[in-house]
């Protein structure tokens, strides 16, 4: 497989740092091609605006998705923009590792996707979700919280995380057509001890030593 590994924590010596470095390990021992898209160490640019492109349709009004659209038709994506995409379209398997911040994506990453899922190039015709552009590949998320199992259960003090998460699954990844794999949610490291957290990296290395065999989730409607 070629496996496309994005990291979206600030902190190398964090445990979605050990994450991240636990699934690039694990996927390249196993045989598999890994690129990776470190954010904070590449000091990815987040904010979308007219530096996404080398080209302009429109000089006079920036519309983020018709400038998109030109861009898809002349190879006029800005160099860091081009780079992200043509990892999201060689890859088979995509992982996101995050901190879940505010009930979802650090901004560092929701602006990764902005940027990068682009119109023209990611989507937009009649291809969503089923019929997606990037329909027979596989993301997942790969998640931290600062709290507890008990609180992300349906009806417990945060709600339930399947809902919480749905915006990313259905939102970004099935309405792009990704085979979406069930999420690994790694609940408070903090509050666990070494032991506990070295058998969780454990576990995470097990788990995607037979991912090839996971079969993709129904990720909800609203
Ligand atoms: C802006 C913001 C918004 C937030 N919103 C939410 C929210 O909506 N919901 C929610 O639940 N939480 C929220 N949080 C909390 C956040 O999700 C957690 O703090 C985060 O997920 C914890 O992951 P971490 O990698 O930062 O942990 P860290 O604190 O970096 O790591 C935990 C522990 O693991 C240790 N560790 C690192 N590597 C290893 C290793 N190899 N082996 C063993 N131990 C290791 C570290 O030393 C540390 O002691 C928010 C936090 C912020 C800053």
């Amino acid at each position: 497989m070629n496996v496309f590994l994005i990291n979206a924590h600030a902190e190398p010596k964090s445990f979605n740092g050990a994450m991240f470095r636990t699934a690039r390990e694990t996927m390249a021992a196993a045989g598999h091609a890994v690129q990776v898209s470190d954010l904070y160490a590449m000091k990815f640019d987040p904010v979308s605006d007219r530096r996404n492109f080398t080209t302009v349709k429109d000089a006079g009004y920036f519309k983020q998705q018709i400038e998109e659209m030109y861009a898809s038709e002349v190879g006029g994506f800005a160099p860091d923009i081009e780079a992200e995409l043509q990892k999201v379209e060689s890859c088979d398997l995509m992982i996101w590792q995050f901190p879940l911040w505010w009930f979802g994506l650090p901004a560092i990453l929701k602006g990764w996707v902005d940027r990068v899922f682009a119109m023209g190039r990611t989507y937009g015709g009649d291809r969503f979700y089923g019929n997606g552009v990037f329909k027979g590949k596989r993301a997942m998320l790969s998640v931290t919280t600062g709290g507890p199992l008990q609180a992300y259960q349906p009806g417990g003090f945060n709600g339930d995380i399947d809902a919480v998460l749905r915006p990313i699954h259905r939102g970004m990844l099935r309405f792009t057509g990704w085979d979406v794999l069930a999420p690994h949610i790694v609940y408070g490291p903090v509050r666990l001890s070494d032991e506990e957290r070295q058998a969780s990296l454990n576990a995470w290395a097990d788990r995607l030593r037979a991912i090839g065999g996971e079969m993709p989730i129904d990720v909800g409607e609203y």
